[in-house]
């Protein structure tokens, strides 16, 4: 692969500013054609122990610098991001699969986070209390929270790293990431621009491996790490979550989601089906936020099936390098054995294919864009994240009961609804039980709102004030005799 600067192209940990190899390698496969692309370090025990003790060391001249000095380093960043987008974004899509327009989408993305909390560095603020005794002072402070572990996923490579480590090390924080084994050479690429811009070392590190449970083990129980960021499944998050409460760390939990979308008898039909496009078939249907579950209301159901079919009917499915490419492949076999099982169920169980239904014969990991009617709330893929691009349907009659079966899940990430009726659109912000709530929007996510979950799908915020008070910690000074 032939990048514009080749000094992204790393395939070892980043640890204290230096580029750390092991003897042991695993291998990472292009999803598009399962061709080997890199043989990728395993971090070795002590390496992983070396990462968390210099980020300890390295916390104390990182948080002594000036508000001015940690925003400009981030700031260069930023720029060195920006300014190597097309590279950033092809080792994305050879690694992810996911088009080049959509990974040079993320990398602007995540380079936003960045500014934001570059900026917003100089709002970390305190407070002078009132006191009931003379002589004394009390104070808050917004302290770092110290050294911060985080593991992310493969879907978004590089913004699901960048969304946490800009809001940590603008709060003071040292950053330690474990990217999904399956995409490590993004994280690799953005740790090497971290390093140009004079990030120093100890403050922003990737180790890498495949062996993620013992990785995690330490990431999550050493003594030394104040605060763990995750974003995955929920089965791992509560594993995860089960592993920090040993050291009573302070975690950040960005779990799955079954997102309803909701298309009222009064909304714009257009942009519902524009909204659907967007919400569930970018990335592949593979995000935490796609809509899962679609409700038409009876009214425009037939209307919108027909003109999502023609809509979807004219994506092209192919590999993410080709400029005409609309859906990359699924991540991997299993993705799409999962996918392709999902769908036969529901067939078997009563739903009906408006187009799509199979995966792609040849190589790679590909599933045809889909669409399922009559799906039911007592099917396996009304329950279930689907995770592909497959858009499953349920049509239904009322307010009340669509609210209610929006709810009828355990997890809580994202929702959308699509109506004109301006106080419908308050009873719905209200009872949609979801950490998000778009209204005829499909895509929400920008860096100054907070992203994140209730219920099943997490803990915490990542974006605007809330996602930079993750890595804050509130104290209480009370200084005496004053006088
Ligand atoms: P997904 O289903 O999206 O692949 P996962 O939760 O399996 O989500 O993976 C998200 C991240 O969690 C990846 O970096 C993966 O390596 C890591 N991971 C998976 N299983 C474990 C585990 N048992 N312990 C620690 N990390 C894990």
């Amino acid at each position: 692969m032939q990048l514009n600067n080749s000094a992204l192209w790393k395939t070892c940990s980043f640890i204290n500013g230096e580029w750390v190899v092991s003897d042991s390698t695993y291998q990472i496969k292009n999803p598009a054609n399962q061709e080997v692309i890199a043989d990728v370090c395993e971090i070795t025990s002590s390496q992983l122990e070396q990462a968390i003790t210099t980020a300890q060391v390295a916390l104390k001249p990182w948080q002594d610098k000036t508000v001015d000095e940690r925003a400009a380093l981030l700031r260069s960043w930023e720029q060195l991001i920006l300014n190597n987008r097309e590279d950033l974004a092809a080792i994305m899509t050879l690694e992810q699969g996911k088009p080049g327009s959509e990974a040079v989408g993320e990398v602007v993305y995540g380079a936003k986070y960045i500014e934001w909390y570059a900026e917003e560095a100089r709002r970390i603020n305190g407070a002078v209390l009132p006191v009931n005794q003379s002589g004394r002072r009390a104070l808050v402070l917004s302290r770092p929270v110290g050294v911060v572990t985080a593991i992310t996923p493969w879907n978004f490579p590089g913004a699901m790293i960048l969304r946490k480590a800009a809001a940590a090390l603008a709060a003071g924080c040292c950053f330690i990431v474990k990217p999904s084994e399956l995409t490590p050479l993004s994280a690799l690429a953005l740790a090497e621009l971290s390093h140009k811009a004079g990030i120093p070392a100890g403050v922003f590190n990737v180790v890498t491996g495949s062996n993620a449970q013992a990785i995690g083990e330490v990431l999550t129980m050493h003594p030394l790490v104040a605060k763990f960021s995750f974003t995955g499944s929920t089965p791992v998050g509560k594993k995860l979550l089960s592993q920090c409460a040993f050291t009573v760390k302070k975690t950040s939990m960005e779990l799955g989601g079954n997102a309803p979308f909701i298309a009222f008898e009064d909304a714009d039909i257009s942009a519902v089906v524009k909204g659907i496009m967007g919400s569930k078939f970018r990335n592949a249907g593979q995000t935490c936020v796609c809509a899962n579950r679609i409700f038409i209301h009876k009214s425009i159901f037939d209307e919108v099936v027909s003109l999502l079919k023609d809509k979807v009917e004219s994506l092209i499915v192919g590999p993410g390098s080709r400029p005409d490419t609309h859906i990359g492949p699924l991540i991997n076999s299993e993705a799409v054995e999962k996918v392709e099982g999902l769908v036969n169920l529901a067939i078997k169980d009563g739903a009906r294919i408006v187009t799509g239904g199979k995966r792609v014969k040849g190589e790679g990991h590909f599933f045809q864009p889909t669409i399922l009617t009559g799906i039911t709330p007592e099917m396996e893929i009304f329950n279930r994240e689907i995770f592909g691009p497959v858009a499953s349907i349920i049509v239904f009659d009322n307010e009340q009961e669509v609210i209610q079966l929006a709810n009828q899940t355990p997890f809580g990430l994202c929702s959308y609804a699509y109506t004109q009726n301006a106080t419908r659109i308050w009873r719905l912000s209200e009872a949609l039980d979801f950490g998000m709530v778009g209204i005829n929007e499909g895509v929400l996510s920008n860096p100054s709102a907070p992203f994140g979950g209730v219920k099943e799908s997490g803990l915490g915020r990542e974006g605007g004030s809330w996602g930079i008070n993750e890595y804050l910690e509130t104290r209480y000074v009370c200084i005496g005799g004053i006088g």
